[in-house]
């Protein structure tokens, strides 16, 4: 088969990947067109496809069939081929396992095909994203427990990280503060006993019983002058001489309702003994020199079991390596195709009307709006594309920037998105445009569409927003007007980046709140139009390195004043002693006519339990403490239309206190809000408490956060302290910067890095050193063709396939 059919088929192939395994490569699917292939090339005996098989696949064998096939066109394919092998794709895979039971496996079968892993377990391991042999094999432990390592209960000292093996004397729920439900125990060796309490995890005491002898590892803390072990790891020993890896490192893993730990470990470690020798390093032997690495199979094997913290290490700056260099690669290679390839739009913005529309505008614009206004169209003017991040503290104004930006790209004759990360914000920013709008001239609603007329357009303008909640046929409206142009400016969750969203004359892509998005989510709509100026709008301040990291290359503006005439926030952390007042102070702000925000507590396991949580706070709260005043719950299980609605009561303050989950912590707009109270706030970063509370102060009244905690840790505390001092989010980020290092402030979710499983972002070295290799591989090889790095090419083809189509 001459080669440049199988390069039609690998790029279809590709293409499908891309789209995420939709079967939307082809018009008319996979299926139908290999079948016409297979008459004329004989296709589809190569890749033993018969009609209709791809389309009835699921997602994952999908996925593992095309990486297959692709596996198989990438090497050597075409003395296969002409041998005219029959054999299965995953069979030709260059290397593959026969486990011993006559079935051979390679790293990416399925781990259903594992003898050891039942229905049951594979359906919970895919909650962890684990389908394929090689999943499981990075499927990394959190952390080690130490059992070469562990103490005595009367060794145990105050704020270290320590691995104790006792039995339960006694176990209970409790209420702590009166109200907030945690699992208590008693716990002893043969040198004392200890109290143990576990927050918010009430159920613990359950699921552990009296006389269980268990394995705890955390931090000891003091209270009332006793230590106490605070929310320790814990590990149930069913047996007497049961830890099988007893006196070294034994890995522990993302804790799986329903998998015993053992079994868990059990099975990685039999996985990793016969797989791990399978995985292909992406690096040549040059550069892992020059940086230093160990090579992938000892990495990843090292990691699960190290023999001390020395291996341990050299492991995790390998895998650390690895993900950040997967990164810059990425960014590199995008930055380099729209350097080379594409020019924007120079998009003749017309001062004028600019200066007009601002007047319209129900505020001056303060100095820092005006320059980074100014900054952005004369990027804007250009045919490079623009890539400029506007940061400004919670508060700043970064939406009517935003919005200024979006109609002078309209008056230019082009389309302008703005992508928000939740339905609620993207509500919000609809409404508020259109009330601005209204200010300017003539709007004609049309539910999730506006049309708008001024004098200062010919044409009148149309406004709409496009997100996952929107019923079929609404969705299918906008997406049509996107698609023929005549929708100006969309607003919208990252529904936008779909592959089946067309936006022709897209020339401004805005992202807001872009540290809540991945990498590759917030820079895919940039795939849209004609290669669209790009803003990113972020309240998290970036340090230069690490923006470097995130965008390859980025121009900054800074918001660096706040509106006139804002409230400082008084922030207080409130012991739980004092509830009953706090509560009197919130029933007299609102009775003042304001309005307030409880915000549960954050329990990271599940949405269930959080949306539990909050709801009965809502019960408790609506029924025995405020009865006479009107509460609102909004949590993330509820239906974008009940969310929406809930946002518009509170915003029109038909809702006195809104209850919620921690969902409120973005963008929400409601200047008549004055008290925010975060509950078990301990369990927050910094960046997170300094989002919430810029959910209030944002009116002309006084404002307050109220920060509630039960029994905050000392680290917790100073944590809490430091809010309460720092008003101001780029000084708090400096100041935690100053005492922890980046890593706590940006934690993962927060910096929007993709998946940072194993690098950390005060990993400046490490950072560096990838930034370094990548760009001189880049420069070398800007298509990465060159045969040495062909295992590279496919990694990031995994690697950007994954983050482009992966939707958080
Ligand atoms: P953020 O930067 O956090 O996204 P927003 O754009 O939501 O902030 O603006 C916060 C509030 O400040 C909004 O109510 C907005 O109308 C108001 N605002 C924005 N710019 C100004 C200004 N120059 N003067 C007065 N109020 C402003
Ligand atoms: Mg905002």
């Amino acid at each position: 088969m001459p080669s440049s059919d199988l390069n039609t088929l690998k790029k279809i192939l590709e293409l499908e990947a891309r789209k995420g395994y939709t079967d939307t490569a082809v018009i008319g699917g996979l299926d139908k067109f290999i079948a016409i292939w297979a008459s004329k090339k004989k296709i589809a005996r190569l890749v033993r496809l018969s009609k209709g098989e791809y389309t009835k696949k699921s997602l994952p064998k999908k996925k593992k069939w095309i990486n297959d096939v692709l596996d198989l066109l990438n090497t050597n394919a075409r003395i296969t081929f002409e041998k005219g092998g029959s054999r299965k794709p995953s069979e030709l895979n260059s290397q593959s396992i026969n486990a011993g039971d006559n079935k051979t496996y390679d790293l990416g079968s399925l781990i259903t095909e594992l003898p050891r892993v039942s229905t049951r377990m594979s359906n919970k391991l895919k909650k962890l994203g684990i389908y394929t042999i090689k999943d499981l094999l990075y499927l990394l432990p959190r952390r080690h427990n130490d059992y070469s390592n562990l103490c005595k209960i009367a060794e145990l000292r105050i704020d270290m990280e320590q691995t104790v093996m006792v039995n339960i004397w006694d176990i209970r729920e409790v209420l702590l503060g009166g109200r907030h439900k945690a699992a208590e125990a008693i716990v002893g060796d043969d040198s004392g006993n200890i109290r143990v309490v576990w927050f918010n995890q009430p159920y613990l005491a359950r699921s552990l019983k009296t006389g269980d002898r268990i394995v705890l590892s955390g931090k000891v803390g003091k209270f009332n002058n006793a230590l106490v072990f605070e929310s320790p790891e814990h590990e149930i020993l069913r047996q007497e001489g049961e830890l099988i890896h007893t006196g070294r490192m034994v890995p522990v893993y993302p804790s799986t309702e329903g998998i015993v730990p053992r079994t868990f470990r059990t099975l990685i470690k039999e996985t990793l003994d016969k797989y791990a020798q399978l995985l292909e390093d992406p690096y040549t032997e040059k550069l892992r020199q020059s940086v230093g690495l160990i090579d992938l199979t000892t990495a990843i094997t090292q990691y699960h079991y190290p023999n001390n913290e020395d291996e341990k290490e050299s492991a995790r700056y390998r895998l650390a390596f690895d993900e950040l260099f997967m990164i810059q690669l990425y960014v590199l290679t995008k930055r380099h195709e729209w350097g080379n390839a594409n020019s924007s739009v120079s998009l003749q913005t017309d001062h004028n009307v600019t200066r007009a529309l601002i007047k319209y505008l129900p505020f001056d614009l303060t100095k820092a709006q005006s320059r980074s206004l100014g900054e952005i169209l004369s990027d804007m003017n250009c045919e490079k594309p623009m890539s400029r991040l506007l940061q400004g503290d919670v508060g700043s104004g970064k939406t009517a920037v935003a919005l200024i930006a979006l109609l002078s790209t309209v008056h230019s004759g082009y389309q302008g998105a703005l992508m928000a990360p939740t339905e609620i914000l993207v509500q919000q920013h609809f409404h508020s445009i259109s009330t601005i709008l209204e200010r300017i001239g003539e709007v004609e609603p049309h539910g999730h569409w506006l049309k708008f007329h001024t004098p200062e357009f010919e044409d009148p303008i149309l406004v709409g927003m496009l997100t996952s909640g929107l019923k079929n046929s609404q969705k299918k409206e906008i997406n049509l007007m996107m698609a023929d142009g005549h929708l100006n400016i969309v607003i919208g969750t990252h529904a936008l980046v779909q592959n089946y969203v067309d936006l022709p004359l897209l020339a401004l892509a805005i992202v807001d709140e872009q540290h809540r998005f991945g990498v590759m989510q917030r820079t895919s709509l940039r795939n849209k139009g004609k290669s669209p100026h790009l803003l990113v709008m972020s309240a998290t301040p970036i340090p230069r390195s690490l923006a470097l990291t995130l965008y390859g290359d980025l121009d900054l503006s800074v918001l660096d004043e706040l509106p006139p005439g804002r409230q400082q926030v008084i922030t207080k952390h409130i012991d739980p002693s004092r509830r009953n007042a706090t509560y009197d102070f919130i029933r007299k702000q609102v009775l003042e006519g304001r309005q307030a925000f409880v915000v549960c507590p954050l329990i990271e396991e599940s949405e269930a339990l959080q949306t539990r949580a909050a709801t009965t706070e809502f019960e408790k709260l609506s029924e025995e403490i405020f009865p006479e005043l009107a509460l609102g719950l909004l949590h993330g299980r509820m239906s974008s239309r009940d969310k929406i609605r809930i946002m518009d009561d509170f915003k029109m303050g038909i809702i006195d206190i809104l209850v919620s989950t921690p969902v409120v912590e973005v963008g929400i707009d409601n200047p008549n809000a004055t008290v925010i109270l975060i509950e078990g706030s301990d369990r927050f970063g910094l960046a997170q408490l300094h989002q919430f509370r810029g959910r209030v102060g944002r009116g002309e009244h006084s404002s307050y956060c109220i920060l509630m905690s039960d029994y905050p840790s000392s680290e917790a505390r100073e944590r809490l302290t430091i809010m309460e001092k720092f008003s101001d989010g780029f000084a708090l980020a400096e100041e935690d910067l100053r005492f922890r290092g980046p890593g706590d402030f940006f934690g993962t979710r927060q910096s929007g890095l993709p998946d940072l499983r194993i690098a950390k972002l005060s990993d400046q070295d490490i950072l560096a050193l990838a930034r370094q290799e990548a760009i001189s591989l880049i420069e070398h090889d800007p298509g990465l063709t060159n045969p040495e790095n062909k295992q590279l090419a496919k990694s990031l083809l995994r690697f950007s396939d994954f983050s482009e189509g992966g939707v958080s």
